[in-house]
């Protein structure tokens, strides 16, 4: 085994050759190649652009050993943490080359990078969504929203809770207000992404949780840590061993008036604001998962050599792969097409769609997020289930893209919540017509 590979995988069985042919710049070139015909000029021009960034950074990092929360001020250097839109309050402005469908650029090449890596980051942008709409220009709000696209430091949001987790519109947490507009919280957290190595945590909580109107009187608080009153714990998820997750102990934590984004009443529709992002978010996860998981498994398949033929000749393997890749890249138009949209209306509409129309991007996102991480799974398996052997062991990312893939249809709501949703919207559909 050459020298440096000594401190990525335990003992190397995938052949150097083929190794070789399955590095980053090469899955690169495959998916550029896949993509070529559906891209512009400029969201290829800016895919090639970030690939190129995480190429350099592929030279001094190491996938297997490194803490991946150390790689993010480079990338937030760059402006690669999130491309959904300008941050213009902040100072940091990217012109044309912001909106969804560069988000969904930016997270295809990072995402090729290292997958929970690029999760992560997309987990501090849930907590950059609401600070960026209601950060009424106060100075820690926007000292907040300057460090997290800026990948200064790393952000969280906190809904789920030990006994709350779908429910997440009855939390327990109690968050009191007080004479001088500052908020008291008590209550537990949990699996909150990021969390334990977040500066910036953004909170829900409701005055008395034993009121049957709490989902009425919900809040929607930003909180900086470390602070004695809120313990962080991480919760350790085996599929995911490179995202920190946390688990929070808030003890009389006390939350400035400045820092109340959402004072009570208004934390149920702040949550609901921020559906739409977050579930095309992890669809262009779930998306990026599923190209790298191709770009993996074709390459093997014309290089892996069994009964003396690439086993992607071998009709039974190279179907499969042949199938999946249908699946994707057809979903994928979808995705391309929802972003376009979105990036249309929020220009059209000055970043703030009425009401209504959002409703129905509501169900469009949760279409997209429903089917996007059914197929991650199914596209992460069946190709690391080609690749076999190599596919499992720990010699490339397949492993990473296997164990993120695992998750998907949990986080950002779960399989059922989205089913649930969509019937929602069936009814809303019904009453239209
Ligand atoms: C890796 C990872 C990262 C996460 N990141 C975050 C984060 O950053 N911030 C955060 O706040 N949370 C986060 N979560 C939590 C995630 O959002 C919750 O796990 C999820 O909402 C489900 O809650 P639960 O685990 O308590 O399951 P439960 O809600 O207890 O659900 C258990 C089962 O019951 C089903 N179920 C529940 N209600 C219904 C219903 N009405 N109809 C039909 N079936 C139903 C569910 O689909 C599920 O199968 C993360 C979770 C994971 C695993």
């Amino acid at each position: 085994m050459s020298e440096e590979k000594k401190d990525t995988f335990q003992t190397q069985v995938v052949n150097e050759e083929i190794l070789k042919n399955l590095s980053l710049k090469k899955r690169y070139a495959w998916i550029r190649a896949n993509l070529m015909t559906v891209l512009t000029d400029e969201e290829l021009n800016f895919f090639d652009e970030v690939g190129r960034f995480c190429l350099k950074q592929e030279k001094e990092v190491n996938h297997w050993k490194d803490d991946v929360y150390t790689w993010i001020p480079k990338f937030g250097e760059k402006g690669y943490i999130n491309r959904n839109r300008n941050y213009s309050e902040t100072g940091i402005d990217w012109g044309d080359k912001a909106g969804y469908r560069f988000e969904s650029m930016r997270s295809i090449a990072v995402d090729m990078f290292d997958t929970q890596f690029n999760m992560a980051m997309g987990a501090t942008v849930l907590a950059i969504n609401p600070i960026h709409a209601h950060h009424e220009n106060r100075p820690v709000c926007i000292e907040a929203l300057t460090d997290l696209i800026s990948g200064k430091n790393v952000g969280a949001i906190l809904i789920t809770e030990p006994e709350r987790g779908s429910d997440s519109l009855h939390p327990l947490t109690k968050t009191e207000p007080q004479a001088d507009g500052s908020f008291i919280v008590n209550g537990v957290k949990a699996f909150n992404t990021n969390a334990p190595k977040s500066k910036w945590l953004v909170l829900y909580g409701a005055p008395d949780p034993s009121s049957p109107e709490t989902p009425n009187q919900m809040t929607q608080l930003l909180v900086q840590v470390p602070q004695d009153s809120i313990k962080i714990e991480r919760v350790y998820i085996p599929w995911v061993p490179k995202m920190h997750l946390g688990k929070e102990t808030f003890t009389n934590c006390r939350v400035p008036k400045d820092q109340v984004l959402g004072g009570i009443g208004k934390g149920r529709d702040y949550q609901f604001e921020g559906l739409v992002p977050e579930r095309l978010g992890i669809a262009m996860t779930n998306i990026s998962e599923c190209w790298g998981a191709l770009a993996y498994a074709s390459l093997y398949a014309n290089m892996r050599l069994q009964f003396g033929k690439p086993i992607l000749t071998l009709q039974g393997a190279g179907f499969v792969l042949c199938e999946w890749w249908a699946k994707t890249a057809n979903y994928y138009q979808g995705i391309l097409r929802f972003c376009a949209q979105y990036d249309v209306k929020m220009k059209k509409y000055g970043g703030e769609i009425p009401a209504a129309l959002n409703q129905a991007f509501v169900a469009t996102a949760a279409q997209l997020k429903y089917e996007g991480a059914s197929l991650a799974d199914r596209v992460c398996y069946e190709m690391a289930n080609l690749m076999a052997g190599a596919g499992v062991s720990d010699n490339t990312l397949m492993m990473d893209l296997l164990g993120v893939s695992r998750i998907q249809e949990i986080v950002g709501g779960t399989r059922q919540i989205m089913l649930y949703i969509l019937s929602m919207a069936q009814r809303q559909l019904y009453k239209m017509v």
